[in-house]
């Protein structure tokens, strides 16, 4: 993980919008209370921002014009503010296609104006245009990250980061490490940390209690559905071996004395999290603004804001500080936000109140689960689980509950988002998808199925339909593939990850990385897609072959198709007049370099967000 540097900074801060009053002026896409027939075409209805120092004139658009245009006419008649030039322009619209070499991209405002031809678009130059020549360089959509826990991965890059440990010393010595920074009492956080890579021996409470003596320690595994606490945050926790397993959760006991061994699972999370202090409202606002200098850095404009875990308070703190930030000028990321589905009144009532955001800034959307992860062998599965025979995991919440929730959701004009990892969840939400799709046939819902790591042939088929999205994180794949098939057996592997085979179904996956579970890193999602490759014990291999994507199609998941799982492709995701100038500048064209050497040789070189140069590598500026 890379912490904020002094070399790499955002230069330009997105422009202000004063005395524009940014609320109620946008409906949330999706929502089509009050009688209105279709969907609404994305893109329209827009609060734009003001272009800087611009005249631009705005035309009301006639009767009979087409609204979905994406030329607006005005557009045309000024010169550009800069025009970007480069060996490799990407532009997303078609994945079959590859870059355009010698290209150039013209950008005015908050706008993309042209891409084409260097002299077509040169044409259009005028006296005060600002020509940036990158050289060898490509441009590219910027990336769209469509499953983060924003304010959980800014925390994060201040704490106990345990990711890609190899024994048990190294986990101790990454705690005593921050031990020797924390003031006495204080707590250790972090996470990140995966058992399977010293052996599979879990960590007990006392080995946090030898590295942390005087100090409390909570630290979450990798996919944030197991946790290890230290004797002393048990004990300021109220929790000890007389405490019962909470609904839904596990204390783990040690079998020959029945104390615990400090490792806690699903719902028992929550006993631990509901005694450590919130952050302040400047730590919340500093984590927010670093996770959004992070996305900057890898070449991301627009994330999707899955919310804090565990913790409904806490997505909404976060949701407020997000607006506080975005009303002084200071969020640099498009960031579209869920609550928890039980929000989902709350929500609705402040959606009809304020309206659902802006393009900078959305919500709407509502989020839950059905199952927990493989690797907490909590996720749900219609068949035994290879290694725990008589064990099928099972839905982490009431299915009548959540399914009566989902449709209010739906009713009340909000997005679903619901995680499924194993076979048996996410042909149980496709169901209850499909009963919504019935339900408000012709409204245009984008049903979110996050995840969908384990899949039947039955339910791709059925995800393959335009009211539903699959959102899915390549990287998992890496990081799974080395155990999986122990846990599935191999005729269930065949189904896991099958982004080739929904895509042949009509799906369009939407990419992402769940940061803070993975990293936040779109080149790793890209070479996980194309290569399948796993880097588990021993001779790396490929995990599902047959289930690779072409590079093209691989990025249009983390551009376009990822915008379209937030109701803005009309507005974002790719290179084209009239879309907003969100791109990402890289120091090679990904086009050229080979598949297993995305994650290391593609280099964000700077990321602009509404024509704004957003951040910037300080070692090697634009010029
Ligand atoms: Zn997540």
């Amino acid at each position: 993980m890379v912490h904020g540097s002094r070399n790499s900074r955002p230069l330009l801060r997105p422009r202000v919008h004063r005395g524009r009053p940014h609320l109620g002026r946008v409906r949330c896409r999706g929502r089509n209370q009050g009688g209105r027939p279709g969907p609404e075409p994305p893109g329209q209805g827009a609060a734009r921002p003001p272009p800087s120092g611009g005249s631009i004139v705005r035309r009301r658009v006639g009767p009979g014009e087409d609204r979905r245009s994406p030329h607006p006419a005005f557009l045309e008649h000024e010169a550009p503010d800069r025009i970007l030039l480069a060996r490799s322009v990407w532009t997303g619209v078609d994945p079959a296609l590859g870059p355009l070499r010698d290209a150039a991209v013209a950008i005015q405002g908050d706008r993309i104006v042209a891409v084409g031809p260097r002299d077509r678009v040169l044409g259009r130059r005028g006296p005060r245009t600002v020509i940036v020549d990158l050289g060898p360089g490509a441009i590219l959509p910027g990336f769209v990250d469509a499953h983060v826990h924003l304010q959980a991965g800014g925390l994060d890059l201040y704490r106990v980061d345990l990711r890609g440990l190899r024994s048990r010393d190294e986990f101790l010595m990454r705690i005593r490490d921050r031990v020797g920074m924390a003031a006495p009492g204080s707590w250790i956080l972090g996470g990140g940390w995966d058992h399977h890579g010293w052996g599979g021996t879990l960590p007990r409470r006392e080995w946090l209690d030898e590295a942390a003596p005087s100090n409390p320690v909570f630290l979450l595994r990798t996919d944030l559905h197991v946790g290890v606490a230290s004797t002393e945050a048990l004990r300021l926790a109220g929790v000890d071996s007389s405490t019962p397993d909470p609904d839904r959760g596990t204390l783990d006991r040690d079998p020959a004395t029945g104390e615990l061994t400090g490792i806690l699972r699903e719902r028992a999370l929550e006993l631990i999290s509901a005694v450590i202090p919130p952050p302040t409202e400047g730590e919340r606002a500093g984590a927010l603004q670093a996770a959004a200098l992070h996305a900057l850095r890898h070449g991301v404009t627009q994330v999707h804001d899955m919310g804090a875990l565990q913790s409904s308070g806490e997505s909404w703190a976060s949701l407020e500080a997000l607006r506080g930030l975005h009303a002084e000028g200071k969020l640099p990321i498009r960031v579209s936000v869920a609550v928890p589905l039980e929000d989902r009144m709350r929500l609705a009532h402040w959606v009809a109140e304020v309206g659902g955001g802006d393009e900078r800034l959305r919500w709407g959307a509502v989020k839950a689960f059905v199952d927990g992860s493989l690797g907490a062998d909590t996720a749900w599965f219609l068949e035994d689980y290879a290694h725990l025979p008589g064990h099928r995991g099972g839905p982490i919440t009431d299915l009548d509950e959540l399914r009566h929730g989902l449709e209010e959701a739906s009713a009340l004009g909000l997005q679903p988002i619901v995680h499924a990892i194993g076979d048996a969840a996410n042909a149980w939400l496709v169901e209850v998808y499909e009963g919504l799709c019935r339900r408000y046939a012709g409204r245009d819902q984008r049903l979110r199925i996050e995840h969908a790591q384990h899949l039947n042939r039955d339910t791709i088929a059925r995800m393959g339909v335009p009211g539903m999205i699959v959102s899915m994180q390549p990287a998992h794949l890496t990081d799974d593939g080395p155990w999986a098939e122990s846990r599935i057996g191999p005729g269930r592997a065949e189904g896991a990850y099958a982004i080739r085979s929904l895509l042949e179904a009509g799906a369009r996956p939407a990419f992402g990385s769940d940061w803070t579970v993975a990293p936040l890193d779109p080149r790793a999602a890209l070479r996980a897609a194309v290569t399948r490759r796993i880097t588990g014990v021993g001779e790396p291999g490929a995990w599902g072959p047959s289930q690779r994507l072409e590079l093209g199609e691989a990025l249009r998941a983390h551009t376009l198709d990822a915008a379209r799982a937030a109701f803005l492709e009309g507005e974002t995701g790719s290179l084209e007049p009239g879309k907003r100038a969100d791109l990402a500048i890289a120091r090679q064209c990904p086009f050229t370099l080979s598949p297993e050497a995305l994650i290391s040789d593609l280099e964000i070189r700077a990321t602009f967000v509404d024509g704004a140069l957003a951040w910037q590598d300080d070692a090697d500026p634009l010029r």
